[in-house]
């Protein structure tokens, strides 16, 4: 990994051309929040951002994708990944972008995903200012980001760009970037562990402890229906989660009757009819019909289920689904402390 500087306005045009060439996709503000779009004009990039509405794995797999066409009997892919820049990410959306890597990549591989993903560089960058809800700093402390393949850290004066793979030593060749003094990489180490000592919510306890006693609290009925209590199955802490990726396919016919589309749109485990599966002559059966089982279900993905596929929880302290959530009874700090201490 070499270490590069690049100053304001020197990045100001690199990025302006870096748009001439490539789709960017990168925060823009949207009134008071943030958003991952497609960047019109460096002017538009936002990267003191604190957190964006939906996290950055819309870029590869959007809320709604297209799978297949078919027509008849005849059926093509849909898959038309172009080469994007996933420009501006936090360390924590970089984690779970890596999570849904390792979870894609298993068993069946989800080629949509893998296809996307090999065309998208990504340029993370320091967090500038910490989301009120976000607990990134206290949870899966042993996992680190590793998917970027450049970081950029905000400095006195311009950025230093570590570049980690040969993608982004190629972008470097397309700005004006310049060796980083010790001093300039000196002061990136600086903020970004300083960000860690800012986030307004702690996790208190180790991944191993939460995971056996989340798991241990799983019969403890009432206690899920007193954290599920006012919830109203929205499925928003889902849908803001970047390490949630669940799905529901449907086939969109055209009028003539033959030909249409596979489509693929986010799911949540929150709503209601999730888990409602078909028993066939007009019958269902919703296997996680009250809604405190499913509030449960969901802490258990976070905490417990996945941690050995991960090597942590899946969960890297975003805090998005805090602040998405009405009631106010999403927090993963606030639930898994709660359940720690009973
Ligand atoms: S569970 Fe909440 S805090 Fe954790 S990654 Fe998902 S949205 Fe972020
Ligand atoms: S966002 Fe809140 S109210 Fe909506 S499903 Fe999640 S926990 Fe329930």
């Amino acid at each position: 990994m070499k270490s590069h500087f690049i100053s304001d306005s020197d990045f100001s045009k690199f990025v302006e051309s870096l748009i001439r060439s490539v789709r960017v996709v990168a925060p823009v503000a949207k009134k008071t929040k943030f958003s991952f779009e497609t960047l019109e004009s460096v002017s538009d990039l936002r990267l003191d951002y604190d957190v964006t509405i939906l996290p950055p794995k819309k870029a590869i797999m959007p809320v709604k994708q297209e799978l297949v066409r078919f027509n008849g009997n005849s059926i093509e892919s849909a898959i038309s990944a172009q080469d994007q820049v996933l420009l501006g990410v936090h360390f924590y959306d970089v984690k779970a972008i890596d999570m849904l890597d390792e979870l894609f990549s298993q068993g069946h591989k989800d080629y949509n995903w893998l296809a996307y993903r090999q065309h998208t560089t990504i340029i993370a960058s320091n967090v500038q200012k910490v989301s009120n809800r976000a607990f990134f700093a206290s949870v899966g402390q042993g996992v680190q980001a590793k998917g970027h393949d450049g970081f950029l850290t905000k400095v006195s004066g311009g950025y230093v760009f570590d570049a980690i793979s040969p993608k982004a030593e190629a972008l470097v060749k397309q700005g004006t970037f310049k060796d980083a003094s010790p001093a300039q990489v000196t002061e990136a180490k600086v903020a970004n562990e300083k960000v860690l000592k800012e986030c307004p919510e702690t996790l208190k306890h180790s991944t191993e402890a939460v995971q056996k006693k989340v798991r241990e609290a799983f019969k403890k009925e009432e206690l899920w229906k007193q954290f599920s209590d006012q919830c109203f199955s929205c499925g928003s802490c889902n849908i803001v989660c970047p390490t949630c990726y669940c799905f529901d396919v449907q086939d969109e016919w055209n009028l003539d009757g033959t030909s249409g589309k596979r489509c693929r749109t986010w799911d949540g485990c929150m709503l209601g009819e999730f888990a409602q599966v078909s028993l066939g002559g007009g019958h269902t059966e919703n296997f996680r019909e009250e809604r405190h089982t499913r509030f449960r279900h969901r802490m258990m993905r976070k905490a417990t289920y996945l941690n050995d596929k991960l090597n942590g929880p899946a969960c890297v302290g975003c805090g998005r689904c805090s602040s998405s959530c009405v009631p106010d009874i999403a927090d993963p700090v606030k639930i898994i402390n709660k359940i720690m201490e009973a």
